[in-house]
């Protein structure tokens, strides 16, 4: 008799769930040598903010607060190739970010679906079934990042998780509920629609839940006029079990879906003649379901003292936005924004498991109350939370540690180094620069230039700002032997300049796509072309590098240059007047691996 085919992997890190918290995770080990197994049920990656589900990703609001590293990379990507913000080319942007990357390997269409432990509290190995191939997957690791959502190894290894709202007393929490209850938030299927130059109608299929009351939706905004609404609201389960009940959640969540465009197309007043349906989803978005126990777990009143913790590893910067759990069936408003401050840290400890020693979490299933949660669940802190995890990863492989709680305290400065090296901006820490390049002699810039700090902060100006064909130089005597020169451009955190309307140039995907929409673009404050030189030990000037055509913020080479002196010159940006740059530094070290 035949059997299904079987392959076996090893890797440093096997990672479950490819949102954007298991990408970044993926990502960022596999970037500082790490070898990573990407394991996603489902054939694109980026989960809730997939052209299957259809969420823009967001977080913080202020702009200088905007969230940098993999995510900004991400983004100033699809702001370069996706002028229309559509969501199969963001799609690609994320395949591509997997595929491209060395000691990554991708299995798309691969559910975890079994773990074997080597002790009580250690994971060995994972299985998951590819749907496509019809081939068991079986991964053997050191370290075992879920970011499933779910939190699918909970389930398979016996690490401790809890589901569900955590009463007023057990942690203090005043918008906690009174007494602990099983509730979550809910799940939805959105809708995408498309403006139109001439109208269009809507039948809707017999099996779709009807709504022809004018207060169908008391509550719920829904006229087309607002460029910001996204049907978030179609929302159930939140009193059910989110992941047994989803099948069932998600036939009711269709037929509500499709109901809800017919009301707006054939029931009232919502300026929708134009409009069209160009997309329903048929996989519910999750909001909430299990969450891990960790060494630490982050409270409400955490998030209101702003998370200073020392083993800070990322951030948030939403507010506690709690829904309430019956979701569409409460005809009252279907969330409260709880005010948190922005940013607020997120720590380490939150991130591993309190009783499986190699098990680690990002993403909405991190070691955080249901309030806490509330915050910190949206895609960029997800995404912070990945790099973080995957950074952290590659630190206890660095160092040896089998255990993710050896990290803390010890490794803690070092993962903060690399994620800011790694431009992850770190709430009240500041990037330690090489010595090297602090007693270096400096020409054409200010200190800020080199301060640790690569954006601006309120009230505090970084960087500097040239002309273009304007030279920022380091000399030194003696000569010394370079490994990497790093970059920091000015990517407009408030995102002014990538299209002219004020409102839809906020959000990063659109739900809702008007007619005649300006295209995205680059922001124009990136520099484009530049120019790197390097001085040798007979002091004459070399070229290094002429980049062309750059739309990211962080550019960081390593090379391995004995030089005496590097220069970098700015020769355009996207648009921008001025060449606005947030650092200019270098490290010495040993030869390089590439130049
Ligand atoms: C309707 C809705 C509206 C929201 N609004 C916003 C918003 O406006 N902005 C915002 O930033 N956030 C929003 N959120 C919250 C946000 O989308 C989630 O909290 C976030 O996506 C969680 O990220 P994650 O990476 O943990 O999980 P996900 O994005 O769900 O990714 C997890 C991935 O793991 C995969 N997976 C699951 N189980 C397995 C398995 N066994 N094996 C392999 N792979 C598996 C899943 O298919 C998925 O792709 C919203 C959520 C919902 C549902």
């Amino acid at each position: 008799m035949n059997t299904c085919a079987q392959k076996e992997h090893h890797a440093d890190l096997c990672v479950i769930g490819g949102g954007l918290a298991g990408l970044t995770a993926g990502l960022a080990a596999a970037r500082h040598g790490c070898r990573v197994v990407l394991m996603q049920d489902r054939p694109v990656l980026g989960g809730n903010c997939s052209s299957e589900i259809r969420m823009w990703p967001l977080g913080c609001h202020e702009g200088w607060n905007r969230e940098a590293g993999i995510l900004e990379e991400l983004q100033l990507e699809n702001l370069y190739r996706n002028p229309r913000k559509n969501y199969s080319l963001w799609d690609s942007v994320l395949f591509g970010a997997a595929l491209q990357q060395p000691n990554l390997e991708l299995l798309l269409n691969c559910t975890c679906q079994s773990a074997e432990m080597a002790s009580t509290n250690r994971i060995a190995a994972v299985t998951g079934w590819q749907l496509t191939t019809y081939t068991s997957h079986r991964i053997s690791a050191d370290y075992f990042a879920d970011c499933s959502g779910d939190s699918i190894l909970s389930f398979l290894t016996g690490a401790h998780f809890r589901k569900g709202r955590e009463g007023r007393e057990e942690y203090g929490e005043s918008i906690a509920p009174e007494k602990a209850d099983a509730c979550t938030m809910g799940m939805s299927c959105l809708l995408q629609a498309q403006q139109r130059q001439a109208p269009s109608g809507f039948i809707p299929p017999a099996w779709a839940n009807r709504y022809p009351s004018p207060e169908s939706f008391p509550n719920r905004p829904h006229d087309l006029t607002d460029k910001t609404f996204n049907y978030w609201w179609l929302e159930l389960g939140g009193t059910q079990d989110t992941i047994a009940d989803t099948e069932t959640l998600r036939d009711e969540l269709v037929k509500t879906a499709l109901g809800a465009w017919d009301h707006i197309k054939n029931h009232g007043a919502h300026h929708a003649e134009n409009w069209e349906l160009m997309w329903a989803g048929f996989l519910p978005g999750k909001r909430e379901s299990r969450r891990y126990v960790g060494a630490y777990t982050m409270t409400e009143n955490d998030v209101r003292a702003e998370g200073q913790f020392s083993d800070v590893i990322a951030y948030g910067g939403w507010t506690m936005d709690d829904h309430h759990p019956e979701g569409l069936r409460y005809p009252g408003e279907p969330n409260i924004f709880h005010p948190a401050p922005s940013p607020f840290g997120i720590p380490l400890r939150c991130l591993y498991s309190e009783n499986i020693e190699n098990l680690g979490f990002a993403g909405r299933n991190i070691s955080v109350t249901h309030a806490a949660m509330s915050a910190s669940r949206v895609m960029n802190t997800c995404a912070l939370l990945g790099q973080a995890l995957g950074t952290a990863v590659f630190v206890a492989y660095k160092n040896g540690l089998r255990d993710f709680s050896a990290l803390y305290p010890a490794y803690v400065p070092e993962i903060q180094q690399f994620l800011q090296e790694d431009d992850c901006y770190l709430p009240r820490h500041r990037r330690t620069v090489a010595p090297g390049c602090l007693t270096a002699k400096l020409e054409g810039a200010e200190e800020t230039i080199r301060d640790g700090v690569d954006r601006d902060l309120p009230g505090e100006a970084h960087g500097c700002l040239l002309s273009c064909g304007q030279e920022i130089r380091y000399t030194w005597d003696g000569v010394k032997q370079i490994r990497s020169i790093r970059l920091v451009f000015d990517s407009d955190f408030a995102r002014e300049t990538v299209n002219s309307d004020p409102v839809l140039r906020w959000y990063p995907m659109l739900c809702n796509i008007p007619a005649g929409m300006e295209d995205f673009h680059v922001p124009a404050t990136l520099v484009k072309n530049y120019r790197i030189f390097w001085r040798d030990a007979a002091g004459q000037w070399k070229q290094y590098r002429a980049v062309t055509n750059n739309y990211q913020r962080l550019n960081h080479y390593v090379c391995g240059l004995a030089a005496t002196g590097l220069a970098f010159l700015p020769m355009s940006t996207w648009g921008a007047e001025k060449c606005h740059v947030f650092s200019f530094d270098f490290e010495e070290g040993p030869a390089a691996l590439s130049q």
